[in-house]
């Protein structure tokens, strides 16, 4: 197997007010014993996002063919990150994944105040107001820059129609399966908790269909309540009421041959026939 690279450099390719193309690689795979035929091709492209006076970096890396999309929001969930191209790379697809300072949150100057929010708080208009000011500064205008950020994610996620899957990473003992029966209970219609699986790495499903799938399989699985979910902005909330099929797949942090097991759950349920 040989590999034809081609880069390209596209300084200022902009395609919306807030962004530019700063970087696209092409890598094209060929496979020697049948060399003329083309297996696979991985692009990577790098989106600069301006956000008030700072930089946010969009990052998508894909594959073929494009049968889901991979979603990834909190930079500091490492584990996840190389998970989720460890997939693309294998099966193709799409993963996205938000670059700035290695943290949770993003910050940003805007008329000489500085604003934080959690990037998995914006896909409602109570959840940006909410993070802003449980973060720090709140202003209607950061609220409407955050906004067009949230809605720039969202046409990324939502154009070709495919399955979202967002990628999460959690610390031993914190935020597991065993929060939604009792801090998170009212956000949730069922939980399946296999009790010789750690509680830390669970899918989080917003479609009964997904739940019952997944718990069959014995993994750990919650399926939200969406019409009853409290607004916080995630992106479970916002494909929940939207009727856009997604699953989340937490780990623990470092757990990477779990998270890759998990997304291979996925990738082989996603390809199965669908029964009528
Ligand atoms: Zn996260």
């Amino acid at each position: 197997m040989y590999r034809i690279l081609i880069f390209l450099f596209a300084f200022s390719f902009g395609f919306s007010d807030n962004t530019e193309v700063i970087a696209k690689n092409f890598d094209n795979d060929i496979s020697s014993c049948n060399r003329f035929q083309i297996i696979r091709v991985l692009q990577d492209t790098t989106i600069n996002y301006s956000l008030g006076d700072d930089v946010v970096w969009i990052k998508i890396f894909e594959g073929t063919p494009q049968s889901f999309i991979i979603i990834n929001l909190h930079e500091n969930e490492a584990t996840s990150i190389l998970a989720a191209k460890d997939i693309v790379n294998r099966f193709g697809g799409k993963f996205i994944f938000l670059s700035q300072k290695g943290e949770r949150n993003i910050s940003f100057k805007l008329g000489g105040n500085e604003y934080s929010f959690d990037p998995n708080r914006i896909f409602t208009r109570e959840g940006i107001r909410k993070s802003l000011s449980n973060l720090g500064n709140y202003s209607f205008e950061a609220e409407e820059e955050v906004n067009k950020f949230a809605e720039f994610l969202l046409s990324e996620l939502t154009k070709d129609s495919l399955f979202i899957i967002a990628v999460h990473n959690n610390t031993n003992g914190s935020y597991s399966i065993n929060s939604f029966f009792n801090q998170y209970k009212q956000d949730v219609s069922n939980v399946y908790r296999n009790k010789s699986e750690d509680p830390d790495d669970f899918f989080f499903v917003v479609r009964e269909e997904d739940f019952e799938y997944l718990k069959s399989k014995g993994f750990n699985v919650v399926l939200q309540d969406n019409q009853n979910v409290r607004d916080d902005g995630s992106l479970s909330v916002f494909c929940g009421r939207n009727n856009i099929p997604y699953i989340n797949v937490e780990t623990q942090v470092g757990k990477y041959q779990k998270q890759i097991q998990m997304l291979e759950e996925i990738k082989e349920y996603l390809s199965k026939p669908k029964e009528n």
